[in-house]
C-alpha cells in the first residue's frame, strides 16, 4: 500500500508512458553471463585519451563552477566554426547556439518550448524511443509515418503530405536514423522541404549520427543547409556518437534566435548549465578529435561489412544501411515475434539484440542489432544467431 494519503501519487501524464521497452530488456541482460551484447546503442570505444586528458586538466584548474547558461562562450564560438566548415552553415555563436546536457535533453527543450496541448508532431516510425513519450510529456500528440524494408526505411512524399493536419506543427526528422541506419537523400530532402515550406512547419532534425555515414551519395545531409529551411529548422546534436562521449552528457541545439532564446529560458530554470568539465571535453573534442573520430569511422564501416553479409548469410533479410552504426534486418521469417526472437535469442544463446517493436509498431518483425562492437564479439554472436536460426527454422 502506499504511503501517501492521495489516491494517485504519480501524475496520469507519466503513469500513461509506458517504460522504455529496451530497459527491460537491459534488465534481462544485466541478470546474465558472457552475453554478446549488439544491444545498447553506445559506441564501445573509450572516449579519445586526449579529450579525457583536457578534462583533468580542467578540473586541475579548479573549474569547477557554473557556465553560461547557453554554454562556455569558447565552445560556442568552436562549435560556430565547427558548423561552418563541416556543414556551410553559419550560426551565430552567441544566439543561435545552445549547449545542452545531451541531445536528450535539447529534445525534451524543444518540445516543451514549441508546443501548446494538441499540437501535432510528425516524424517518421520506427522512431527513437524517447520521441513520443518526450512530445506527450510536452503536451503534443506524436504522429507517426510508418516507414518499411520495401522503402528502405526513408519516408514517402505521400505518406509525409497525407500525416499533415491544421494541428501539425512540427516535423522530427532522425537522420541518419536510429535503429534503421537509414540515411534520407538530398534530393528527398528536397522534396520533404517543399512541403514544410507550403505547410509553415517546422523542423526538429535530430542529427546525432551525421558524421557516422558511409555512402559517398549521401553524406549526411543537413536539413537547415537547404533553400530556406534555416529560419524554420531547430538541429540537435551533439558528442556523444562522434567522439564517444555518452557519459559525459554533452549536447547542442542550434536554430533561430527566438527559438534558442525561448529555449535557453526553460534549460536555466530547469537545468543551469552542462557540466562545466564536459563542456572543456568538449572543447577539446572539436579542436583536436578529429583524427580519433575518423580512426572509429573506418573501424565501424568494417564492422557494417561483417554484420550486413553475417545477416545475409544466416539467412536475415536486410538492408545494407547507409548510416549510424545500426542494422535492422527483418526476422518474418521464422515467425517469430521481435520480442520472441530477442529473449529466445538472448536466453539460447546469449546474444542481446533489441527487439524492433520497442522503437513503434512498424518496427514489429525487426531487431536492431548495434555494431559498434569489437569485430570478435560481431563474428561470435554471427556464429550463434545462424545455429539459433539453424534450431527455429
Ligand atoms: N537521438 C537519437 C536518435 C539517439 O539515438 C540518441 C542516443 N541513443 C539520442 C538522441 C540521445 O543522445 P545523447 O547521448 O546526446 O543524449
Amino acid at each position: 500500500m502506499s504511503k501517501y494519503k492521495k489516491k494517485s501519487v504519480i501524475s496520469s501524464r507519466v503513469t500513461e508512458i509506458p517504460t522504455s521497452g529496451i530497459r527491460r530488456f537491459f534488465d534481462l541482460i544485466a541478470s546474465s553471463d558472457n552475453i554478446i551484447s549488439l544491444g545498447v546503442g553506445e559506441p564501445d570505444f573509450i572516449t579519445p585519451w586526449h579529450i579525457r586528458e583536457s578534462a583533468i586538466y580542467s578540473i586541475e584548474r579548479g573549474h569547477t563552477h557554473y557556465t553560461s547558461n547557453n554554454g562556455i562562450p569558447e565552445l560556442r564560438r568552436e562549435l560556430s566554426k565547427y558548423l561552418e566548415q563541416r556543414q556551410g552553415i553559419t550560426y551565430d555563436w552567441n544566439s543561435e547556439i545552445l549547449v545542452t546536457v545531451g541531445v536528450s535533453e535539447a529534445l525534451d527543450l524543444v518540445m516543451r518550448t514549441l508546443l501548446d496541448n494538441d499540437d501535432e508532431v510528425i516524424s517518421t516510425e520506427p522512431s527513437f524511443v524517447a520521441y513520443e513519450p518526450v512530445v506527450y510529456m510536452a503536451g503534443g500528440s506524436f504522429v507517426p509515418i510508418p516507414t518499411s524494408m520495401d522503402n528502405e526505411f526513408i519516408i514517402q512524399i505521400k505518406d509525409l503530405e497525407r500525416s499533415i493536419t491544421p494541428k501539425t506543427k512540427i516535423l522530427l526528422i532522425n537522420n541518419p536514423n536510429n535503429p534503421t541506419g537509414s540515411v534520407i537523400s538530398n534530393d528527398i530532402l528536397v522534396e520533404i522541404s517543399k512541403i514544410v515550406e507550403k505547410n509553415d512547419l517546422i523542423v526538429v532534425s535530430d542529427e546525432i549520427y551525421d558524421r557516422l555515414t558511409y555512402s559517398e551519395n549521401k553524406p549526411g545531409i543537413h536539413f537547415a543547409s537547404l533553400p530556406g529551411m534555416k529560419e524554420r529548422t531547430v538541429t540537435l546534436n551533439g558528442f556523444s556518437k562522434t567522439f564517444a562521449m555518452t557519459g559525459w552528457r554533452i549536447g547542442y541545439a542550434t536554430g533561430p534566435a527566438e527559438i534558442i532564446s525561448a529555449m535557453t529560458k526553460v534549460h536555466q530554470y530547469t537545468m543551469m548549465s552542462a557540466s562545466t568539465v564536459s563542456q572543456e571535453a568538449a572543447i577539446e573534442a572539436l579542436k583536436n578529435g578529429e583524427n580519433s573520430f575518423q580512426n572509429m569511422l573506418k573501424d565501424y564501416r568494417l564492422r557494417k561489412r561483417l554484420l550486413v553479409d553475417g545477416l545475409r548469410e544466416a539467412g536475415l533479410d536486410c538492408v545494407d544501411p547507409d548510416g549510424a552504426f545500426y542494422v535492422f534486418p527483418s526476422i518474418q521469417s521464422t515467425g517469430l515475434t521481435s520480442e520472441e526472437f530477442a529473449e529466445m535469442l538472448l536466453v539460447e544463446e546469449k546474444v542481446a539484440v533489441v527487439p524492433g517493436n520497442v522503437f513503434g509498431p512498424s518496427g514489429e518483425g525487426y531487431i536492431r542489432c548495434c555494431y559498434a562492437a569489437s569485430i570478435d564479439d560481431i563474428r561470435e554472436a554471427i556464429l550463434r544467431i545462424k545455429r539459433f536460426l539453424k534450431n527455429h527454422r
